[in-house]
């Protein structure tokens, strides 16, 4: 045992629970971890192919696909990135990317590191996507040399939700034949989705958001249009190949051994989303981010901290981003949370990285722990001398009554 190791050391060992409200990972439910607290299986066990059988068909019901078919990688959401820009894209070929914030410019980044050609089209900060812009960018597009539209649903930096029906749209008003490619890595099992529905050629998720599992699974849905590109793209490519992974065999599925316990956790985590009957998970989530954004409002009115996003319907469910005023230390109060009251939640990033700190409140989560996480957060503004509105957590316990 490595006594060095600060999960152990008696001096880190708080009572109670420590409140997870980052936007991923999210707190995992007691079910999800005993789940996976079992011996793997070997290989050629039909128990098995039986769990990843149960996986598929449970994720495709998340998704809203009846076509699609599901790709699933030992990987986190990075990886599935890769996957799709591999699978889809030859080198030099380009995609449209519409400015999301940190992480539609990480996918852009990743997407040419590998080679790809990224058109984006520019973030404003505080907004969601216009579609008029990725309307016109397909427009000017004449040679339809715009391979696919990689859409971030709810871009996780900013606490933005992007209108995906809207977007949709603006590719059928171009006229345009791009595949429609949607990041629903913190929007899944939160925010309403319907990948058929939508014409969605392509959906990208992970597991430790919404879908309230340990990281490191990731998962694709693809269409039978973007499988037919898919099949024709000569990019070289070998873990992260479609083609390789249409298989019977779940060894073959998923380019190697796969990762089973995270598995078993995933098969527990989609029976209580069934459970609990997903209008009521999207309910839910609704009602605790309204709980969140009007607390951060009341906190709002003494000018130090406020809501980045600058129109309330595109404010997500998953997770809150609250931008602050210069000169408050947006560190130290994370540490104050964390240390002093036991509520863990996330810093900005990328150009808001400093300026700003984020409340998740996807997966696992009820009214208790985000009072909880609302009064720690409180506390900590109030050791950091940093002014607030001071009936936040009132005006939330006021939103969870009235339901
Ligand atoms: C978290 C996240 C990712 C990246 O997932 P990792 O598992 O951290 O690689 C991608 N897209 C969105 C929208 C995310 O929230």
């Amino acid at each position: 045992m490595n006594r060095d190791s600060p999960h152990l050391a008696a001096s880190t060992r708080v009572p109670g629970d420590r409140f997870l409200h980052s936007p991923g990972p999210t707190h995992i439910p007691a079910e999800v971890l005993n789940a996976m607290h079992r011996q793997p299986m070997d290989h050629g066990d039909p128990r098995l192919d039986q769990i990843i059988a149960v996986c598929e068909a449970g994720l495709r019901r998340l998704l809203r696909t009846e076509k699609a078919d599901l790709y699933m990688y030992a990987a986190n959401g990075h990886g599935v990135w890769e996957a799709t820009t591999d699978n889809l894209l030859a080198p030099g070929e380009a995609m449209l990317i519409p400015g999301t914030g940190h992480f539609s410019e990480q996918w852009a980044r990743q997407a040419e590191a590998t080679g790809r050609r990224a058109i984006r089209t520019p973030y404003r900060e505080g907004y969601p996507i216009d579609p008029n812009d990725v309307e016109q960018a397909l427009r000017g597009d004449r040679k339809s040399e715009i391979a696919a539209v990689f859409v971030v649903h709810t871009d996780t930096a900013s606490g933005i939700s992007n209108d995906l029906q809207a977007i949709r749209a603006a590719i059928d008003a171009a006229g345009h034949p791009a595949l429609f490619v949607v990041d629903v890595v913190a929007s899944l099992a939160a925010a309403p989705f319907a990948m058929d529905a939508l014409g969605v050629n392509v959906a990208v998720g992970a597991s430790q958001k919404g879908l309230m599992s340990p990281p490191g699974f990731g998962f694709v849905a693809v269409d039978q249009r973007a499988g037919q590109v898919a099949a024709k793209n000569p990019a070289p490519r070998y873990y992260w190949d479609w083609a390789r992974r249409k298989a019977d065999y779940s060894y073959q599925k998923f380019c190697g051994t796969p990762p089973q316990n995270l598995l078993y956790g995933i098969e527990a985590a989609l029976a209580l989303l069934d459970r609990e009957g997903i209008d009521a998970v999207f309910a839910r989530h609704a009602l605790l981010a309204r709980a969140v954004q009007a607390a951060v409002e009341r906190w709002a009115r003494e000018g130090a901290v406020f809501l980045h996003c600058r129109v309330p319907a595109a404010r997500s469910v998953s997770v809150t981003t609250i931008e602050v005023r210069d000169g408050v230390d947006v560190d130290a109060l994370r540490t104050v949370a964390r240390e002093r009251f036991q509520v863990a939640f996330a810093g900005a990033l990328g150009p808001l990285q400093g300026r700003g700190f984020r409340i998740g409140h996807l997966g696992d989560v009820n009214a208790a722990m985000i009072l909880g996480c609302l009064a720690g957060v409180e506390a900590a503004m109030r050791v950091q001398g940093i002014p607030f509105g001071r009936d936040g957590v009132m005006r939330a316990v006021e939103c969870l009554a009235a339901g």
